[in-house]
Protein backbone atom coordinates (compact mmCIF):
# COMPACT_ATOMS: atom_id res chain seq x y z
CA UNK A 1 0.00 0.00 0.00
CA UNK A 2 1.54 3.01 -0.93
CA UNK A 3 -1.66 5.50 -0.08
CA UNK A 4 -1.17 8.76 1.30
CA UNK A 5 -3.17 10.39 4.00
CA UNK A 6 -6.14 12.20 2.33
CA UNK A 7 -5.79 10.42 -0.86
CA UNK A 8 -8.71 10.68 -2.75
CA UNK A 9 -6.88 7.97 -5.60
CA UNK A 10 -7.40 4.37 -5.62
CA UNK A 11 -6.02 2.10 -8.26
CA UNK A 12 -7.49 -1.81 -8.77
CA UNK A 13 -4.27 -3.52 -10.46
CA UNK A 14 -3.42 -6.92 -11.94
CA UNK A 15 -7.01 -8.53 -12.26
CA UNK A 16 -9.25 -9.86 -14.67
CA UNK A 17 -12.23 -7.14 -15.08
CA UNK A 18 -15.77 -7.81 -16.57
CA UNK A 19 -16.86 -3.78 -17.36
CA UNK A 20 -20.05 -4.70 -18.08
CA UNK A 21 -22.03 -7.84 -18.49
CA UNK A 22 -21.77 -7.93 -22.08
CA UNK A 23 -17.51 -7.06 -22.63
CA UNK A 24 -15.06 -8.97 -23.25
CA UNK A 25 -12.76 -9.15 -20.24
CA UNK A 26 -10.01 -7.45 -19.50
CA UNK A 27 -7.09 -9.36 -18.28
CA UNK A 28 -4.37 -7.53 -16.37
CA UNK A 29 -6.59 -4.85 -16.05
CA UNK A 30 -6.28 -1.65 -14.17
CA UNK A 31 -9.12 0.53 -12.67
CA UNK A 32 -8.17 4.38 -11.95
CA UNK A 33 -10.74 5.72 -8.85
CA UNK A 34 -10.99 9.36 -8.67
CA UNK A 35 -13.07 11.46 -6.12
CA UNK A 36 -15.46 8.37 -5.51
CA UNK A 37 -15.97 7.81 -9.60
CA UNK A 38 -14.00 5.56 -12.02
CA UNK A 39 -11.92 7.86 -13.68
CA UNK A 40 -10.27 5.02 -16.49
CA UNK A 41 -10.30 1.46 -16.79
CA UNK A 42 -8.14 -0.62 -19.42
CA UNK A 43 -5.63 -3.29 -19.87
CA UNK A 44 -2.19 -2.68 -18.04
CA UNK A 45 -0.31 -0.19 -20.15
CA UNK A 46 -2.86 1.19 -21.68
CA UNK A 47 -4.28 2.86 -18.53
CA UNK A 48 -2.05 6.15 -16.74
CA UNK A 49 -1.78 5.22 -13.53
CA UNK A 50 -1.13 8.31 -10.79
CA UNK A 51 1.62 8.20 -8.92
CA UNK A 52 1.08 8.20 -5.03
CA UNK A 53 -2.56 6.19 -5.60
CA UNK A 54 -3.47 3.62 -2.66
CA UNK A 55 -3.40 0.51 -4.84
CA UNK A 56 -5.17 -2.77 -4.50
CA UNK A 57 -3.49 -5.84 -5.60
CA UNK A 58 -6.15 -7.49 -7.77
CA UNK A 59 -3.67 -10.10 -9.38
CA UNK A 60 -5.44 -13.30 -10.22
CA UNK A 61 -8.51 -11.64 -8.82
CA UNK A 62 -11.83 -10.73 -10.75
CA UNK A 63 -13.36 -7.45 -10.66
CA UNK A 64 -17.05 -6.07 -11.55
CA UNK A 65 -19.38 -3.20 -10.75
CA UNK A 66 -20.80 -3.00 -7.43
CA UNK A 67 -23.75 -6.00 -7.19
CA UNK A 68 -27.04 -4.89 -6.58
CA UNK A 69 -29.50 -6.91 -4.37
CA UNK A 70 -33.33 -5.63 -5.22
CA UNK A 71 -35.31 -8.07 -2.51
CA UNK A 72 -33.68 -7.34 1.22
CA UNK A 73 -35.77 -6.29 4.38
CA UNK A 74 -34.57 -4.36 7.25
CA UNK A 75 -37.17 -6.12 9.52
CA UNK A 76 -35.71 -8.29 11.38
CA UNK A 77 -35.20 -7.13 15.37
CA UNK A 78 -31.90 -6.76 14.79
CA UNK A 79 -32.31 -3.28 12.71
CA UNK A 80 -35.28 -2.10 16.12
CA UNK A 81 -34.03 1.55 16.91
CA UNK A 82 -31.62 2.51 14.01
CA UNK A 83 -31.49 5.66 15.06
CA UNK A 84 -29.87 4.80 18.24
CA UNK A 85 -28.25 1.89 17.54
CA UNK A 86 -24.16 1.77 18.04
CA UNK A 87 -22.61 2.24 14.70
CA UNK A 88 -20.23 -0.77 15.49
CA UNK A 89 -23.20 -3.29 15.29
CA UNK A 90 -25.07 -1.82 12.83
CA UNK A 91 -21.91 -2.17 10.35
CA UNK A 92 -21.55 -5.84 11.52
CA UNK A 93 -24.85 -6.63 10.91
CA UNK A 94 -24.78 -4.91 7.52
CA UNK A 95 -21.52 -6.87 6.57
CA UNK A 96 -23.09 -9.92 7.43
CA UNK A 97 -26.06 -9.80 5.72
CA UNK A 98 -25.11 -7.22 2.54
CA UNK A 99 -21.23 -6.42 2.13
CA UNK A 100 -19.12 -8.94 2.40
CA UNK A 101 -21.54 -10.42 -0.75
CA UNK A 102 -20.52 -7.60 -2.60
CA UNK A 103 -23.83 -5.58 -2.36
CA UNK A 104 -23.39 -1.94 -2.81
CA UNK A 105 -27.32 -1.14 -3.94
CA UNK A 106 -30.45 -2.63 -2.32
CA UNK A 107 -33.92 -2.01 -2.55
CA UNK A 108 -35.58 -2.60 0.44
CA UNK A 109 -38.83 -3.86 -0.09
CA UNK A 110 -41.01 -3.84 3.15
CA UNK A 111 -40.23 -2.57 6.39
CA UNK A 112 -40.62 0.24 8.90
CA UNK A 113 -39.89 3.42 6.84
CA UNK A 114 -39.25 5.57 9.55
CA UNK A 115 -36.67 2.80 10.69
CA UNK A 116 -35.33 2.27 7.45
CA UNK A 117 -34.88 6.30 6.65
CA UNK A 118 -32.56 6.61 9.97
CA UNK A 119 -30.23 3.85 8.83
CA UNK A 120 -30.19 4.84 5.54
CA UNK A 121 -29.43 8.66 6.99
CA UNK A 122 -26.41 7.01 8.99
CA UNK A 123 -25.03 5.29 6.31
CA UNK A 124 -25.13 8.38 3.98
CA UNK A 125 -23.78 10.77 6.72
CA UNK A 126 -20.72 8.14 6.03
CA UNK A 127 -20.62 7.36 10.02
CA UNK A 128 -21.40 3.88 8.62
CA UNK A 129 -19.98 1.65 6.09
CA UNK A 130 -23.11 0.49 4.32
CA UNK A 131 -24.96 -0.14 0.79
CA UNK A 132 -26.92 2.23 -0.34
CA UNK A 133 -30.60 2.03 0.54
CA UNK A 134 -33.73 2.01 -1.58
CA UNK A 135 -36.81 1.33 0.34
CA UNK A 136 -40.71 0.65 -0.41
CA UNK A 137 -41.04 1.19 3.22
CA UNK A 138 -44.52 -0.53 4.80
CA UNK A 139 -46.23 -3.11 1.94
CA UNK A 140 -49.60 -3.08 1.60
CA UNK A 141 -51.82 -6.45 2.19
CA UNK A 142 -55.77 -7.03 2.36
CA UNK A 143 -57.56 -7.20 5.34
CA UNK A 144 -56.83 -10.08 7.97
CA UNK A 145 -53.63 -10.80 5.90
CA UNK A 146 -50.90 -10.09 8.66
CA UNK A 147 -50.03 -13.32 10.62
CA UNK A 148 -50.76 -13.01 13.93
CA UNK A 149 -48.53 -10.93 16.66
CA UNK A 150 -46.60 -15.04 18.20
CA UNK A 151 -45.76 -15.75 14.81
CA UNK A 152 -43.83 -12.26 13.53
CA UNK A 153 -42.40 -12.37 17.09
CA UNK A 154 -40.78 -16.21 16.66
CA UNK A 155 -40.03 -14.89 12.84
CA UNK A 156 -37.94 -12.77 14.74
CA UNK A 157 -39.31 -9.44 12.89
CA UNK A 158 -40.35 -6.09 14.16
CA UNK A 159 -43.97 -5.10 15.20
CA UNK A 160 -44.95 -2.83 12.50
CA UNK A 161 -48.13 -1.81 11.80
CA UNK A 162 -48.94 -2.55 7.78
CA UNK A 163 -51.70 -0.83 6.23
CA UNK A 164 -54.43 -2.80 5.27
CA UNK A 165 -56.40 -2.08 2.30
CA UNK A 166 -59.87 -3.60 0.77
CA UNK A 167 -61.02 -1.36 -2.18
CA UNK A 168 -59.29 1.30 -4.42
CA UNK A 169 -60.09 4.39 -2.35
CA UNK A 170 -58.09 3.19 0.33
CA UNK A 171 -55.27 1.67 -1.33
CA UNK A 172 -55.11 5.09 -3.45
CA UNK A 173 -54.82 6.35 0.56
CA UNK A 174 -52.68 3.87 2.02
CA UNK A 175 -50.11 4.67 -1.29
CA UNK A 176 -50.16 8.49 -1.11
CA UNK A 177 -49.49 8.05 2.61
CA UNK A 178 -46.40 5.91 2.11
CA UNK A 179 -45.13 8.00 -0.68
CA UNK A 180 -45.72 11.30 0.78
CA UNK A 181 -43.25 9.41 3.55
CA UNK A 182 -40.44 9.79 0.89
CA UNK A 183 -40.08 6.07 0.00
CA UNK A 184 -38.71 5.40 -3.64
CA UNK A 185 -41.35 2.71 -4.18
CA UNK A 186 -44.33 0.76 -3.14
CA UNK A 187 -44.59 -2.58 -2.32
CA UNK A 188 -47.67 -4.24 -2.58
CA UNK A 189 -49.12 -8.15 -1.63
CA UNK A 190 -50.87 -9.40 -4.86
CA UNK A 191 -52.85 -12.29 -2.54
CA UNK A 192 -52.33 -13.38 0.65
CA UNK A 193 -49.81 -15.54 2.04
CA UNK A 194 -51.79 -18.24 3.96
CA UNK A 195 -55.16 -19.80 2.84
CA UNK A 196 -57.64 -19.68 1.42
CA UNK A 197 -54.86 -17.01 -0.54
CA UNK A 198 -57.62 -13.90 -1.07
CA UNK A 199 -56.53 -11.45 -3.93
CA UNK A 200 -56.42 -8.07 -3.91
CA UNK A 201 -59.08 -6.54 -6.45
CA UNK A 202 -57.57 -5.67 -9.40
CA UNK A 203 -58.89 -1.78 -8.95
CA UNK A 204 -57.28 -1.46 -6.02
CA UNK A 205 -53.75 -3.00 -7.34
CA UNK A 206 -54.24 -0.24 -10.17
CA UNK A 207 -55.24 2.60 -7.99
CA UNK A 208 -51.48 2.16 -5.76
CA UNK A 209 -49.80 1.59 -8.94
CA UNK A 210 -50.96 4.60 -11.15
CA UNK A 211 -49.97 7.03 -7.22
CA UNK A 212 -46.31 5.33 -8.11
CA UNK A 213 -46.10 6.40 -11.65
CA UNK A 214 -47.46 9.85 -11.10
CA UNK A 215 -44.05 10.00 -9.12
CA UNK A 216 -42.50 8.35 -11.07
CA UNK A 217 -42.00 4.97 -8.61
CA UNK A 218 -41.78 2.02 -9.16
CA UNK A 219 -44.18 -0.71 -7.75
CA UNK A 220 -43.07 -4.42 -6.43
CA UNK A 221 -45.52 -7.00 -5.73
CA UNK A 222 -45.71 -10.31 -3.85
CA UNK A 223 -47.42 -12.52 -5.98
CA UNK A 224 -48.30 -15.68 -4.16
CA UNK A 225 -50.50 -16.98 -6.68
CA UNK A 226 -51.03 -17.29 -10.14
CA UNK A 227 -54.63 -15.61 -9.75
CA UNK A 228 -52.30 -12.69 -7.21
CA UNK A 229 -49.53 -12.42 -10.24
CA UNK A 230 -52.49 -11.95 -12.68
CA UNK A 231 -54.09 -9.41 -11.34
CA UNK A 232 -51.00 -7.21 -10.01
CA UNK A 233 -49.54 -7.71 -13.32
CA UNK A 234 -53.30 -6.42 -14.87
CA UNK A 235 -52.49 -3.54 -12.55
CA UNK A 236 -49.16 -2.62 -13.93
CA UNK A 237 -46.84 -3.04 -11.30
CA UNK A 238 -43.10 -3.04 -12.44
CA UNK A 239 -41.22 -5.88 -10.46
CA UNK A 240 -42.48 -9.37 -9.57
CA UNK A 241 -40.69 -9.70 -6.79
CA UNK A 242 -41.08 -13.82 -6.41
CA UNK A 243 -41.67 -16.58 -8.42
CA UNK A 244 -45.10 -18.78 -7.28
CA UNK A 245 -44.07 -22.31 -7.31
CA UNK A 246 -46.77 -23.34 -5.43
CA UNK A 247 -48.80 -22.35 -8.37
CA UNK A 248 -47.50 -24.72 -10.77
CA UNK A 249 -45.76 -24.27 -13.97
CA UNK A 250 -46.28 -21.12 -15.76
CA UNK A 251 -47.72 -21.40 -18.93
CA UNK A 252 -48.12 -19.23 -21.87
CA UNK A 253 -50.63 -17.02 -21.05
CA UNK A 254 -48.77 -16.39 -17.36
CA UNK A 255 -45.48 -15.68 -19.22
CA UNK A 256 -47.11 -13.48 -22.25
CA UNK A 257 -48.90 -11.07 -19.31
CA UNK A 258 -45.98 -10.31 -17.87
CA UNK A 259 -43.94 -9.74 -20.62
CA UNK A 260 -46.93 -7.58 -22.44
CA UNK A 261 -46.52 -5.45 -19.00
CA UNK A 262 -42.80 -4.85 -19.33
CA UNK A 263 -42.04 -6.19 -15.54
CA UNK A 264 -38.52 -7.49 -14.11
CA UNK A 265 -38.38 -10.69 -12.83
CA UNK A 266 -36.50 -11.36 -9.11
CA UNK A 267 -36.81 -15.36 -8.57
CA UNK A 268 -35.72 -15.70 -4.96
CA UNK A 269 -34.92 -19.51 -5.67
CA UNK A 270 -33.03 -20.43 -3.31
CA UNK A 271 -36.13 -18.98 -1.40
CA UNK A 272 -38.64 -22.24 -1.31
CA UNK A 273 -36.11 -24.56 -0.30
CA UNK A 274 -35.56 -22.17 2.77
CA UNK A 275 -39.45 -21.89 3.91
CA UNK A 276 -39.82 -25.24 3.83
CA UNK A 277 -36.98 -26.34 5.44
CA UNK A 278 -39.24 -27.83 8.08
CA UNK A 279 -40.71 -29.66 5.71
CA UNK A 280 -40.93 -33.35 3.83
CA UNK A 281 -37.57 -33.31 1.88
CA UNK A 282 -39.22 -33.65 -1.58
CA UNK A 283 -41.83 -30.66 -1.27
CA UNK A 284 -38.41 -28.33 -0.86
CA UNK A 285 -37.27 -30.47 -3.97
CA UNK A 286 -40.75 -29.68 -6.20
CA UNK A 287 -41.46 -26.29 -5.35
CA UNK A 288 -37.28 -25.82 -6.26
CA UNK A 289 -37.45 -27.49 -9.55
CA UNK A 290 -41.12 -25.39 -10.11
CA UNK A 291 -39.42 -21.88 -9.34
CA UNK A 292 -36.43 -22.79 -11.36
CA UNK A 293 -39.08 -23.50 -14.59
CA UNK A 294 -41.15 -20.69 -13.85
CA UNK A 295 -37.76 -18.71 -14.06
CA UNK A 296 -36.27 -20.88 -16.98
CA UNK A 297 -39.98 -20.24 -18.95
CA UNK A 298 -39.55 -16.13 -18.26
CA UNK A 299 -35.93 -16.54 -19.81
CA UNK A 300 -36.76 -18.30 -22.91
CA UNK A 301 -39.89 -15.48 -23.52
CA UNK A 302 -36.81 -12.92 -23.49
CA UNK A 303 -37.78 -11.49 -19.60
CA UNK A 304 -35.70 -9.54 -17.37
CA UNK A 305 -34.25 -10.52 -14.55
CA UNK A 306 -32.88 -8.46 -11.44
CA UNK A 307 -31.27 -10.70 -8.59
CA UNK A 308 -32.93 -10.71 -5.11
CA UNK A 309 -32.79 -13.24 -2.15
CA UNK A 310 -35.87 -11.78 0.19
CA UNK A 311 -32.55 -11.39 3.09
CA UNK A 312 -33.77 -9.84 6.12
CA UNK A 313 -37.28 -11.81 5.58
CA UNK A 314 -35.14 -14.78 5.95
CA UNK A 315 -31.95 -15.06 8.17
CA UNK A 316 -30.22 -17.16 5.35
CA UNK A 317 -27.76 -14.14 3.70
CA UNK A 318 -25.89 -16.40 1.15
CA UNK A 319 -26.09 -15.88 -2.07
CA UNK A 320 -24.41 -19.10 -3.50
CA UNK A 321 -27.24 -21.71 -3.76
CA UNK A 322 -29.00 -18.81 -5.62
CA UNK A 323 -26.76 -18.22 -8.34
CA UNK A 324 -26.48 -22.12 -9.04
CA UNK A 325 -29.88 -22.14 -8.92
CA UNK A 326 -30.19 -19.41 -11.71
CA UNK A 327 -27.33 -21.07 -13.41
CA UNK A 328 -29.37 -24.07 -13.66
CA UNK A 329 -32.60 -22.05 -15.42
CA UNK A 330 -30.24 -21.45 -17.88
CA UNK A 331 -28.49 -17.90 -16.95
CA UNK A 332 -25.18 -17.52 -18.11
CA UNK A 333 -22.64 -15.60 -16.10
CA UNK A 334 -23.29 -12.74 -18.09
CA UNK A 335 -26.71 -12.72 -17.52
CA UNK A 336 -26.26 -13.19 -14.14
CA UNK A 337 -23.96 -10.14 -13.78
CA UNK A 338 -27.04 -8.29 -16.10
CA UNK A 339 -28.88 -9.03 -12.99
CA UNK A 340 -26.69 -7.94 -10.34
CA UNK A 341 -25.34 -4.37 -12.01
CA UNK A 342 -27.00 -3.12 -15.49
CA UNK A 343 -30.74 -4.63 -15.27
CA UNK A 344 -31.45 -2.82 -11.72
CA UNK A 345 -29.33 0.20 -12.70
CA UNK A 346 -31.81 0.36 -15.91
CA UNK A 347 -34.86 -0.35 -13.92
CA UNK A 348 -34.46 1.77 -11.29
CA UNK A 349 -32.98 4.88 -13.66
CA UNK A 350 -29.51 4.73 -12.65
CA UNK A 351 -27.63 3.50 -15.38
CA UNK A 352 -25.89 7.07 -16.27
CA UNK A 353 -24.40 6.89 -12.34
CA UNK A 354 -23.37 3.18 -11.78
CA UNK A 355 -23.94 -0.80 -13.17
CA UNK A 356 -20.90 -0.54 -15.18
CA UNK A 357 -17.07 -0.32 -14.72
CA UNK A 358 -17.15 3.01 -17.21
CA UNK A 359 -15.21 6.27 -16.65
CA UNK A 360 -17.33 9.09 -15.10
CA UNK A 361 -19.41 6.31 -13.14
CA UNK A 362 -19.47 5.81 -9.69
CA UNK A 363 -16.71 3.76 -8.45
CA UNK A 364 -19.00 0.87 -7.13
CA UNK A 365 -16.97 -2.05 -7.41
CA UNK A 366 -16.73 -5.73 -6.04
CA UNK A 367 -13.35 -7.34 -6.15
CA UNK A 368 -14.31 -11.62 -6.31
CA UNK A 369 -11.50 -14.36 -5.34
CA UNK A 370 -12.67 -16.94 -8.14
CA UNK A 371 -13.57 -16.22 -11.76
CA UNK A 372 -17.82 -16.32 -12.14
CA UNK A 373 -17.23 -17.53 -15.47
CA UNK A 374 -15.98 -20.71 -14.69
CA UNK A 375 -17.79 -21.04 -11.92
CA UNK A 376 -21.05 -18.62 -10.54
CA UNK A 377 -20.85 -19.21 -7.22
CA UNK A 378 -17.42 -17.34 -7.49
CA UNK A 379 -20.26 -14.13 -7.32
CA UNK A 380 -20.83 -14.80 -4.02
CA UNK A 381 -16.42 -15.08 -2.92
CA UNK A 382 -16.03 -11.23 -2.25
CA UNK A 383 -12.22 -10.05 -1.25
CA UNK A 384 -13.74 -6.32 -0.85
CA UNK A 385 -16.84 -4.26 -1.72
CA UNK A 386 -16.14 -0.45 -2.70
CA UNK A 387 -18.67 1.98 -3.20
CA UNK A 388 -18.18 5.95 -4.35
CA UNK A 389 -14.62 4.69 -4.40
CA UNK A 390 -14.96 3.62 -0.12
CA UNK A 391 -13.69 0.22 0.78
CA UNK A 392 -16.81 -1.19 2.92
CA UNK A 393 -15.54 -4.65 3.38
CA UNK A 394 -12.59 -6.14 3.08
CA UNK A 395 -12.14 -10.04 3.47
CA UNK A 396 -9.99 -11.28 6.51
CA UNK A 397 -7.08 -12.72 4.80
ZN1 LIG B 1 -39.56 -10.11 0.77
Amino acid sequence: MTGQIGSVELVLAGGTIYAGPMDDPIANGVVVVRDGKIADVGRHGSVSVPEGAKTVDCSGLTVAAGFWNSHVHFMERKWADAANLPAPEIAVQLEAMLTRYGFTSVFDTGSPWENTRRLRERIESGEIPGPRIRSTGEGLLGKGWLPPEAVLRTLGVMLFPLPEVTDAADARAAAVKILDGGTDGLKLFAAAQFPPYATLPAEAIRAAVDEAHRRGKPVFVHPTTREGLLAAVAGGVDVVAHTTPQSGPWDRTVVDAMRQANVALIPTLKLWRYLLRHDRASLGDTQTRTSVGQLRAWLEAGGLVLFGTDVGGVDDYDPSDEYALMAEAGMTYRQILASLTTTPAERFGESDRRGRIAPGLAADLVVLDGDPSRDVRAFAGVRHTIRDGEVIYRAEQ
